[in-house]
C-alpha cells in the first residue's frame, strides 16, 4: 500500500460543539497525519461548488445551508491508503447505520449534520484539495 493523501471537513455541527479536537484524535488514531488545516468559513458560492455533485439531490438546498451555518476545518490527512482509512474511521453516512467507534457513530447529530466530510475517491481527493488549498499550505 502506498501513503497516500485524502481531504476530509470538519463540518458545522462538530465545530458548533466544540468538538475540533475530539475529531482530529480519531483521525490520528486511525492513522492519518493531519498535514494542512485551516479553520474558514465557507461562503455559499463556494459551498454549492463543492457539492456540485449533488445539485440534483433533494437535499441540497439544506445540505448547502447547513454547510454554511458555522465554520468548518478542511483538513489534507496523510496516511496508508488515506481515503479508505479515513472512510472507514468515519463510518456511514447515516449515524444510525455508523459502526460504534466511528467518528459519525460516536459524534453525529443527523443524517445531514454528520461531523464529517472525506472524499470518496482518490480523484476526489486531489480535486478536492485543489479547490481549498494551495501547494504551500501542505506540509507533509
Ligand atoms: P458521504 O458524506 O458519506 O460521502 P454523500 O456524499 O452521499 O455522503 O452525501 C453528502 C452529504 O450530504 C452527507 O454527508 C450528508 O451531510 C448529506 N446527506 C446525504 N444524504 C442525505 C439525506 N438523505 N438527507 C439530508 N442530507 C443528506
Ligand atoms: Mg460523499
Amino acid at each position: 500500500m502506498a501513503v497516500t493523501r485524502t481531504f476530509s471537513i470538519i463540518k458545522p455541527d462538530a465545530t458548533r460543539r466544540n468538538l475540533t479536537g475530539a475529531v482530529t484524535k480519531m483521525l490520528e488514531e486511525a492513522g492519518l497525519r493531519v498535514v494542512a488545516s485551516k479553520r474558514i468559513q465557507m461562503s455559499r458560492e463556494q459551498a454549492e461548488g463543492f457539492y456540485a455533485v449533488h445539485k440534483e439531490r433533494p437535499f441540497f438546498g439544506e445540505l448547502v445551508d447547513f454547510m454554511i451555518s458555522g465554520p468548518v476545518v478542511v483538513q489534507v490527512l496523510e496516511g496508508e491508503n488515506a481515503m479508505q482509512a479515513n472512510r472507514d474511521i468515519m463510518g456511514a453516512t447515516n449515524p444510525k447505520d455508523a459502526d460504534a467507534g466511528t467518528i459519525r457513530g460516536e459524534l453525529a447529530e443527523s443524517i445531514e449534520a454528520n461531523t464529517v466530510h472525506g472524499s470518496d475517491s482518490d480523484e476526489n481527493a486531489a480535486i478536492e484539495i485543489a479547490y481549498f488549498f494551495d501547494d504551500a499550505e501542505i506540509v507533509g
